[in-house]
């Protein structure tokens, strides 16, 4: 059956224009004023029809400090076609050293038979020993072309940067990317030890611990290997103007450095780690919310093309799973619920104040991901493309609030706020996903979607 998404403002990175979409199976077969067709209607007057969201960042069922986040392949892709996410890419964690192929085969396990959308993975490298190594190539050939680095939770995640300047060469060697967690690990634990024995016990003093030039120090750090090593690297979350002008010095210099910054750095502050009754452990993520100060200069960096993208590093975790961390902050699992609320918070923050154009809000949620991460049929309405398509009503608003939430979390941060516009339909390879509050999938319409960078450069010999 066919579906024709009719008569909305058809959206791409580069410009808008009143069009119908054409849908044949699981593709955009058409686009444009296509008049009578056989096809099952899909009225989007008045609306928007963008391409699905991608995620680049989220951890879905992560283990962490002791307890796993609260969002699985299920419930956490049903939140993210409610926010118009139809792809994800989520990232396994090696669990193990001399390999990463277990690490994959539990996290594909989790994922399989589950998803409401497409997703794919990257793999935190965490064991850089010779068999992980090893293993990187056939990681590449599984679809899986892109490494991610901690350079902080040390002895948890943390890789040296002996191990790190490998992983650079070897993603270089292989037409991969590495991506980088970048806080200084060695330094945030002589803070954070130093706090903890000075009574220094809430959420606050997280933040405190993990101040912005550690940040800038691990992002300075990481451009500067990667320019040795004459590799790209990607640097995730990035908070403030300190680590975002380190990036701009990098590619100043011709370092192939990019990155992105997160919806939780636009919308909060760190003066949330502070409220009241241990709700400021609801904010505790990693890097920390910063001074609201830095907001004005991640948009200034994303409108200079210094960050490329916006994603969500969506990893919730309930009240009682934050309450691990009630006498230690130290303990409280990392990690916001955020993935529901990307589009309809930066339209408002974005689009509504004039910052960006829904053109830039396409690109830095969908298009640029996609390229960024080889996710060759996503990113765009074309004809071709997968039918990855989100109806959005500008003049509907959403009403933030666990009553409204998909994410299996027992609060929502921006409980009691309302939106402009609000998602009205998400359509993923064709098939709708969401439709006006509802669900309209089984668990395992989404699938694993493997992705390429191309091929490796030639390596001199
Ligand atoms: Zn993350």
């Amino acid at each position: 059956m066919r579906k024709l998404v009719r008569g909305g403002t058809v959206v791409t990175a580069t410009h808008s224009s009143v069009a119908d979409v054409l849908i044949d199976g699981e593709e955009i077969t058409a686009l444009g004023a296509l008049g009578d067709v056989d096809a099952e209607v899909i009225d989007a007057g008045g609306c928007y029809v963008l391409p699905g969201l991608i995620d680049n960042h989220t951890h879905m069922a992560m283990p962490f400090g002791g307890t796993n986040s609260i969002d699985d392949y299920d419930t956490g892709t049903r939140a993210a076609a409610a926010g118009g996410t139809t792809c994800i890419v989520d990232f396994v964690i090696q669990q193990h050293p001399g390999g990463l192929r277990s690490s994959l085969e539990e996290w594909s396990d989790r994922a399989a038979g589950a998803a409401h959308v497409d997703y794919g993975f990257h793999i935190a490298i965490t064991q850089a020993d010779e068999g992980t190594f090893a293993d990187m190539k056939p990681m590449v050939e599984a679809g899986i072309c892109t490494f991610k680095v901690f350079l902080a939770y040390k002895d948890v995640l943390m890789v040296p940067d002996d191990l790190f300047l490998r992983v650079l060469e070897s993603t270089r060697d292989l037409g991969a990317l590495t991506m980088v967690h970048a806080e200084n690990g060695w330094a945030i634990d002589v803070l954070v030890e130093r706090a903890l024995a000075a009574g220094q016990t809430d959420p606050i003093h997280h933040a405190r611990t993990r101040p912005e030039v550690l940040e800038a120090e691990a992002t300075h750090r990481s451009v500067r290997l990667a320019e040795l090593a004459g590799a790209g690297v990607y640097i995730v979350h990035v908070t403030c103007g300190l680590a975002a002008d380190e990036i701009a010095a990098g590619q100043s210099r011709g370092v192939d450095v990019s990155g992105e910054t997160c919806l939780q750095y636009l919308t909060n502050t760190v003066d949330d780690l502070e409220r009241p009754d241990f709700e400021g452990a609801r904010y505790v993520c990693s890097p920390p919310l910063r001074e609201a100060r830095n907001q004005e200069l991640l948009w200034a960096a994303l409108d200079r093309g210094v960050l490329e993208s916006v994603s969500t590093d969506h990893c919730p975790f309930n009240s009682d799973q934050k309450a691990l961390g009630r006498d230690d902050f130290s303990k409280i699992p990392n990690g916001l619920a955020m993935i529901q609320h990307r589009l309809v918070k930066l339209w408002d923050l974005g689009v509504e104040t004039g910052r960006i154009t829904p053109e830039e809000l396409v690109n830095m949620t969908s298009t640029a991901i996609a390229k960024r991460f080889g996710l060759a049929r996503k990113g765009a309405i074309a004809p071709g493309k997968d039918a990855d398509l989100v109806v959005f009503d500008p003049a509907t608003p959403f009403e933030f609030s666990t009553r409204t939430s998909h994410m299996n979390v027992d609060y929502d941060l921006f409980e009691g706020q309302t939106s402009t516009g609000s998602v009205r339909q998400t359509f993923c390879r064709g098939e709708l996903v969401y439709d006006r509050g509802e669900i309209r999938t089984q668990p395992g319409h989404g699938r694993f979607v493997p992705r390429s960078l191309g091929a490796p450069a030639p390596v001199a010999s």
